[in-house]
This record gives structure tokens, sequence and C-alpha cells, in this order.
């Protein structure tokens, strides 16, 4: 089932759904499994896959000189997606990114995930990969997200790159992407990338997700926005505990998002890494309880493999 009928079979009732990334290159499914059998108790409609490009990593050769060399280190995003469905009958999300792929790549992909009965994609641009300075498109492949939303929408009417493919299958994907409350990091404002998130959604994207927070009144005032400008599709928020003393630098730094002052007081008040912990894990079960009482599509939990502190929160929201 598509990720939209889920939304419309739960008439108004707040769903769940989590994200998982695949294991280091050598790691097995069977860390997936453990990361989402205690999670299935909480029923979750779908479950999103995240997708790794290659990146630039520096490998000392026999000679002592050191070589820049392509690697991906978390591949599999398509394979875990089937093995979940498979496995637990659950609905599958890729994600799908415009980095690394050649539109015939990018088309190639979906016609995988459509023989493997995959209808749902998250699609997105991707970042830089590592000792890059800014995002470059593969040549011939997708600048911006919008341009493969497009693509996907093409498939959707039968029509692919070979304009001589006539009567072509349609595909039958739901499109989600990304949104950001507190804007995309190299957007001048959040006016200018509501301007483009909406050109997502006039293309044919059907939902948005969005990236992690702390302050749910960014999350209300970026769903105000979106709906002031016409976007009316429905915007799921992105959530995520923080448990670490090291996440109050690297989040801010890695995600471009802001952490609550008060949430910085209470962390200070305290040295010992339970305590902390505690802290976070409240801090998100509050946020979850007034995002559901606002009456959210759905609460979409980046589980980073930390199955235990999600199950927790999950537990005392619903
Ligand atoms: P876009 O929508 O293309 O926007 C990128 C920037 O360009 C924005 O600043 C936007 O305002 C601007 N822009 C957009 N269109 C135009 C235009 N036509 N002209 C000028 N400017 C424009 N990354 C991964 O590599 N793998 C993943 O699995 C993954 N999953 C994610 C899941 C979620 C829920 C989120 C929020 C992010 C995820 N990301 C993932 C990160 C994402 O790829 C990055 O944030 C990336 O930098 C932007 O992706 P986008 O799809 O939002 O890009």
């Amino acid at each position: 089932m598509k990720v939209t009928e889920h939304f419309e079979k739960a008439k108004g009732q707040t769903l769940i759904s989590f994200e998982v990334l695949p294991p280091l290159k050598g790691g097995s499914m069977q860390t997936i499994f453990d990361t989402l059998d205690p999670l299935l108790e909480f029923k979750p409609p779908f479950i999103d896959v995240t997708y790794h490009r290659e990146e630039f990593v520096y490998k000392m050769r026999d000679s002592g000189y050191y070589e820049k060399i392509a690697i991906r280190k978390r591949p599999g995003t398509v394979g875990i997606c089937t093995s979940i469905m498979h496995y637990y009958g659950i609905d599958s999300v890729p994600h799908l990114i415009c980095g690394g792929f050649t539109k015939e790549e990018t088309e190639n992909a979906l016609i995988d995930l459509n023989f493997l009965n995959v209808n749902n994609v998250l699609v997105l641009r991707g970042d830089a990969r590592r000792f890059d300075d800014k995002f470059t498109p593969e040549p011939g492949g997708h600048e911006y997200a919008v341009d493969l939303v497009k693509q996907v929408v093409e498939m959707n009417k039968g029509k692919y790159l070979e304009s001589n493919i006539e009567n072509g299958q349609k595909t039958d994907f739901c499109i989600g992407i990304a949104g950001y409350p507190e804007k995309h990091f190299e957007a001048p404002n959040l006016e200018s990338d509501l301007f483009y998130t909406k050109q997502k959604v006039d293309a044919g994207a059907h939902y948005i997700v969005t990236q992690m927070f702390f302050d749910n009144s960014k999350f209300f005032t970026y769903s105000d926005k979106c709906r002031e400008m016409g976007i009316q599709v429905p915007i799921v928020p992105g959530l995520k505990p923080l448990t670490k003393k090291y996440q109050f630098n690297s989040i801010p730094r890695n995600f471009h998002i802001g952490i609550p002052e008060e949430l910085t007081r209470e962390v200070e008040k305290t040295t010992k890494s339970e305590a902390l912990r505690e802290i976070g894990i409240e801090w998100c079960i509050a946020q979850s309880k007034e995002l559901k009482a606002r009456g959210v599509p759905c609460l979409h939990y980046y589980t980073m493999g930390d199955t235990e502190t999600i199950r927790r929160i999950v537990a005392a929201v619903f």
C-alpha cells in the first residue's frame, strides 16, 4: 500500500513510522531485524530505509602514497526494503537520491522497485560528498529533488526516457519529499526554501517528511506557512531523541538545526550520562505527545540503531 493510502485509512489517527539505515558493508540483514523486531508491537504501517551514496576516503597504498577512492559504506537499500516487505509484510519506503545517479540509472532503479512491488519512494537530492564543497550532480543526473520528482511522475504516466517507448507500463509510485522546519542550510531563508518545496509538491509529490527538530513551535510555524502558500499535502514530523552529550554540538553542526535553550539548561544540570539520556527521552515524549494531540498524520522516528530508546518513547505516547 502507498503511504498516503495508510494516512487515508487511519482517518485522522496519528500513525507511527520508523527509519533505518542500511548496515555498514559486511553487516547482515539481521541487524535490521534486531532494530525492528522490538518496534513491531507498535504496528508501523511503513518503514523508511535511507540511501547512502559513495564517499571519498583516503587509502594508503604499498608505495606509501595515499589514494583518494570512492566507496559505498552502506549499500543495500533496495534489498532491505524488499526483505522488510517479505519478512514482516510491512510496506517499505526506499530513499532515492539524485547524487551519483544519471537519469538512466534512476530510471532503471525505479523499474527494479516497480517490479519488486515497492510503490513508495522518498525523493531527495542528497548532500555533497565528503571533501566536496558543494553538491554536484552526476553528468546527466538531476540537480534538484524537484527534477527527480518529475521523472517519477513521468514514469507514473508511462513515459520513459527513450521517446520511442510507446505504451510503457505506468508505475504507481507514491512520492514523499523532505521539508525543513528550520530551513535547508543552503537556502537563504525559510520563504525561499518553501518556494522550492512548493515546486516539488506542484510537480507531483504526495507528502512531506521533515528534518528532525526539537522545538515543536518551529514545526507548527512551518506547517502554517506551508498551508498559507497552498501546500496541502500531509506533513509528517521527523523526530529523534538527544541521548548523548556530544549530540548537543554534532546535531546542530550536521543537521543545521537549533536546540531549545530550555533543553540545554536541563542538560547542563547533570554530568551523568544516564540522567542526560532520560532528559532527552522525556523531551522527545513531550514533543511526540503534543504533535499527536495536534493531529499530525504520523510520527516518523529516526531510529539510528537505538531501538530501546525509540521503543520507550513510542510506548509512552501510544
Ligand atoms: P532539494 O529539494 O533539491 O533542495 C536543496 C536545496 O536547493 C534547498 O536549499 C532548496 O531550497 C534549494 N532548491 C531546490 N530547488 C531549487 C531550484 N530549482 N533552484 C534553486 N534552488 C533550489 N540524504 C541522503 O543522502 N540519503 C537519505 O536517505 C536521506 N534521507 C533524508 C530524509 C529526510 C526526511 C530528510 C529531511 C533529509 C534526508 N537526506 C538524505 C538529506 C538530504 O538529501 C539533504 O538535506 C539534501 O541537502 C537536500 O535534499 P532535498 O531533497 O531537500 O533537496
